[in-house]
Formats: structure tokens, sequence, C-alpha cells
């Protein structure tokens, strides 16, 4: 799950497509599109999308981040903080991604920017403890 991917293997001066991004790291075509779920950041939404590789180095360098600094169970990754911070309080709301995933989304106690993160149905009671959700799992529509 916690792949090393080179950061510096794609150039800053360049846009890439899902599919060269693929390519340069071998990797299926759901891997970069997962990417973009997790903090991405692409030019426009114009398909196919655009990645500057710059933004792509950047997030690389965070996954590696992520990986190396897993989250507590309170926190959620901030993209924009480069650190797993603590969710403003009643901001927090959990969505159901498929019947085995769901997402967690709140905005960041330090800089107010929107964070969200996966997590397993199967671990819900034991995050919403954590993170003291009172609202039920909604539904994504
Ligand atoms: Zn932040």
């Amino acid at each position: 799950m916690s792949r090393i991917y080179n950061p510096n293997k794609c150039k800053i001066n360049r846009n890439y497509t899902i599919s060269e991004i693929s390519l340069l790291y071998g990797v299926h075509k759901n891997t970069p599109k997962g990417w973009l779920k997790k903090g991405l950041k692409r030019i426009d939404n114009q398909r196919p999308y655009l990645i500057l590789g710059r933004d792509l180095r950047l997030f690389l360098k965070d996954l590696r981040t992520i990986n190396k600094r897993p989250c507590e169970l309170g926190e959620i990754y901030c993209m924009k903080c480069r650190a797993p911070r603590k969710p403003v309080p009643g901001s927090i709301i959990f969505e159901t991604e498929s019947s085995r995933y769901g997402r967690i989304k709140g905005s960041c106690n330090v800089c107010h920017s929107a964070m969200n993160r996966y997590f397993r149905i199967a671990d819900l009671a034991l995050l919403q403890r954590h993170f003291k959700v009172i609202l039920p799992l909604q539904q994504k529509r």
C-alpha cells in the first residue's frame, strides 16, 4: 500500500495526463486517479485532466510524509499545512463512498482548509468516537 514513488521522476515544467503519469510510474491508471481524490491538484476540470509536474512532485513528497507519519485516530492529513491536523469540532461529516469505504470530511483547525480521509466502514464506530461525531453516516448522492 505504501509504495514509494520518486517525486523527482516527473519534470516540474511539464503537464501530465493520467495516462502519462501511469506510464511514468509504471502503475495502473487508478493509482493517479486515486491521487486526485487524495488531493493532487489538476489544472482545471477539462478532460483529459492535466496535472502540473510541479504539483505532482509536491504531492508525491506529501504522500511519502503521509506514509511516514500516519495520522492519529482523531486526525486528518491537511494538504495545505502538510501535516496531520485535528479537524474543527463540529465540521466533521462521515460519508459513504461504497458499501465498504467512506470518507471523513472536515476543516483543518489551523488553516481552515477542507480536509478529507478515506476510512473502512468497519472502522466507523471507532473513528466516530475519536472524532467525537454525533451525526450519523450520510449517504453520498
Ligand atoms: Zn491546515
